[in-house]
């Protein structure tokens, strides 16, 4: 009877404890997995809004250089560089621009470093080029090459663009800039076909005497115009 009761008042020490255990260890579990939980769902956030992420840098070599903005890297993807803007292929300078930046980083290794976006909507990497400590992006603008254009919300170095753009613009370096006349952004020479944007090459050949403004595409070609082949305006 002794033995049996003993063993009774054991087996309920037992369960007690296990159930004691179970207990503390589930609340141990508890506490551990709720932070875990948040940790997660913070990374998911960041997953898909990629604003506030930590820059990465990542070492390349330029392949190729398509203007003063814009370059090819090893494995062929193109990089935009962020925080500028230099001419197209219609417009003046855009040989001298693109040529500059050849003679910076062509064939070069280079360190390319990411802002807030990824990549544009043409699908080109939006980045910063150093050249060991040089800002090629700024030192674009300071050679008078390129113009500071703010690209929201990458804005990491465009208090040193900005001085390049000072600096340029002091020093009278500044050969190109955009025009951007919004009132009337269209011009053609009454004694041809074309109408261009006013920043195109072939419309600055144009005569003040034949030139003709247009507000819109529209009132361009009602006037018995066509869209120029080098700026499609
Ligand atoms: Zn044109």
């Amino acid at each position: 009877m002794e033995k049996a009761r003993s063993a009774i008042v054991v087996a309920g020490w037992v369960i007690i404890s296990l159930l004691l255990l179970s207990v503390l260890t589930g609340r141990n579990h508890r506490k551990t997995s709720k932070p875990i939980i948040i940790v997660h769902s913070k990374i998911k956030k960041f997953e898909q809004i990629p604003l506030g992420v930590p820059s990465n840098k990542i070492k390349t070599v330029v392949t190729k250089v398509l203007d003063g903005d814009t370059v090819e890297i090893d494995g062929g993807e193109r990089v935009r560089l962020i925080g500028i803007d230099a001419p197209e292929k219609y417009e003046p300078y855009f040989k001298e621009a693109r040529d500059k930046l050849k003679e910076l980083v062509d064939k070069k290794e280079i360190v390319l470093e990411k802002d807030a976006t990824d990549k544009d909507s043409y699908g080109r990497l939006l980045r910063y080029i150093w050249l060991g400590n040089l800002l090629v992006n700024a030192e674009m603008v300071r050679q008078g090459w390129a113009v500071s254009q703010t690209y929201l919300p990458n804005v990491k170095y465009q208090e040193q663009i900005l001085k390049a753009s000072i600096e340029a613009t002091i020093k009278k370096r500044r050969l190109w800039k955009p025009i951007k006349d919004e009132k009337c952004p269209y011009v053609a020479s009454r004694l041809q076909k074309p109408f261009h944007y006013l920043s195109c090459s072939q419309a600055s050949k144009i005569l003040e005497k034949n030139r003709e403004y247009f507000k819109t595409r529209k009132e361009a070609i009602k006037a018995g115009h066509r869209p120029c082949k080098f700026c499609t305006p």
